[in-house]
């Protein structure tokens, strides 16, 4: 055969895949009028994981790569999706992120209403002065350009001594990235650690990016899902028996956003080990580690070398603004990571830099806000507990409060909706964190007066 005639065949097959991906979207619509007439969520794990060894079995024996079979699988259960959420005209609306609701939140506020706002995850705390200085006086010198993407080396040097004072850990300047926040180092973590068709271990509820970054890189999320009922605990044995050839990754963060919750050192080091027998990467998101009022154990304190650390200045300095983070994790790994950030940011903003040295010295500031969190969480949970139909867990740390409206099965992105619309209260659906949708998550980033106010009104409404 010609090469003409080699390209005409490879249109043909090409058009019959289209065929019968118009004929898989048929069938999927079908699948979604079955589950709409008997109540049945698109989600269906199970079902997923039964298609997912059944395309390794198929390429396997039809010796197709498989990494290509798990990426165009991908694609094709992300359409499933779509065309089940079109006809069951659930929009995104279903899992409404604390970013959507904290946008409706803003445009209510621009119109001039008074809100009480316990959906925004950042509290209300000024910066260090010394910070403001720092970032001031750098200005003033003209630390204004680009700096080395890892971040400059008073930087990374000073993370060093921060991180072997606080974890005794020592890590060499390789180990380590200055990244805008928390948010990118989880991004370029996950892009770096996976590869699209591939899949992550989550523990749900959690924070949302988890679930739309993987899904965004084209990855798969495995929900482990637990329950206020277990005080929130994960089961080891359950996230094992999830473990498929295609997942390379688990997330773990404690505290917890939303519940609050802190694991004990014995179950993190439990799952430690089911991640390097099964080969898994721990990504540990560290962030709200000086919020934590009970014994939190951290990545560092494990003998683990697939680990990616990620942190931020934002809540321990309430430096949200500034947009600043950092990653530990192994010289290969950081090197994977600084590809993406030199590729993406360049760098972080020089002074902001310089800021965030003198965060890292003012560990004053830490006492302070640690304090503040912990006496809200207990301001907070009093007051919850005067509402008999809420039920939750008292926060081991973090700065949430995650409660369930009892007995009722009500959907709480509409509750949230019409509380915000009709109170001015703003708290965040339990949807956003995984399949919660009779709880809701509160902030403790305002003052004491606007989390007791706006808990007091919930109860109105409730009551
Ligand atoms: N991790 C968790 C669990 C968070 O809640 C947040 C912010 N809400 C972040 C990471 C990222 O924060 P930032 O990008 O501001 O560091």
């Amino acid at each position: 055969m010609s090469i003409e005639q080699y390209r005409k065949k490879i249109i043909d097959i090409t058009e019959r895949i289209i065929e019968l991906v118009g004929e898989r979207e048929r069938m999927a619509e079908k699948i979604a009028m079955k589950k709409r007439d008997n109540k049945i969520p698109i989600d269906d794990a199970g079902a997923e994981e039964k298609l997912i060894d059944s395309v390794i079995k198929k390429s396997r024996k039809s010796k197709v790569d498989i990494e290509t079979a798990l990426n165009i699988l991908s694609v094709l259960l992300n359409d499933s999706k779509r065309v089940q959420r079109d006809i069951l005209g659930i929009a995104d609306k279903q899992r409404i992120s604390p970013m959507a609701m904290a946008s409706v939140a803003m445009d209510l506020q621009r119109s001039g209403r008074k809100l009480y706002r316990l959906d925004v995850g950042e509290p209300d705390f000024h910066p260090p002065q010394r910070v403001i200085d720092a970032c001031n006086s750098a200005l003033q010198s003209f630390k204004t350009h680009y700096t080395r993407t890892r971040g400059i080396p008073e930087l990374t040097q000073a993370l060093s001594s921060y991180i072997k004072k606080k974890h005794g850990y020592d890590a060499v300047e390789e180990q380590l990235m200055i990244t805008p926040g928390g948010r990118f180092a989880i991004y370029s973590a996950l892009a770096s650690i996976l590869k699209r068709g591939e899949s992550a271990i989550v523990i749900e509820p959690n924070w949302p990016m988890y679930r739309e970054a993987l899904e965004y890189l084209g990855c798969r999320c495995i929900s482990i899902h637990t329950e206020l009922d277990d005080a929130w605990e994960p089961s080891v044995e359950e996230i094992n028996k999830r473990i498929k050839s295609h997942t390379k990754a688990i997330i773990l963060s404690y505290p917890c956003n939303p519940t609050g919750k802190v694991i004990s050192r014995e179950k993190f080091g439990q799952i430690i080990e089911v991640a390097k027998d099964r080969n898994l990467t721990v990504l540990s998101d560290e962030i709200y580690n000086d919020y934590a009022y009970t014994d939190c154990p951290s990545i560092l304190d494990y003998d683990l070398s697939d680990f990616v650390l990620t942190s931020s200045f934002s809540k321990t300095w309430a430096m949200t603004g500034f947009r600043i983070g950092y990653a530990v994790s192994s010289t290969s790994m950081i090197e994977k990571m600084l590809k993406i950030s030199s590729l993406m940011i360049t760098s972080v903003p020089e002074f902001i830099q310089y800021g965030a040295i003198a965060a890292l010295e003012s560990e004053d500031a830490v006492k302070r806000n640690s304090r503040e969190m912990k006496r809200r969480i207990k301001i907070a949970s009093e007051e919850l507990e005067k509402i008999d139909s809420l039920e939750f867990m008292k926060p081991d740390g973090g700065m949430y409060v995650f409660p369930r409206i009892k007995g009722k099965r009500i959907d709480s992105s509409e509750f949230a909706m019409s509380l915000l619309k009709k109170r001015g209260v703003s708290i965040t659906p339990g949807n956003g964190f995984g399949d919660y949708p009779d709880f809701f998550r509160i902030s403790l980033g305002q003052n004491e007066e606007t989390i007791k106010q706006g808990i007091r009104i919930i109860g109105e409404e409730l009551n």
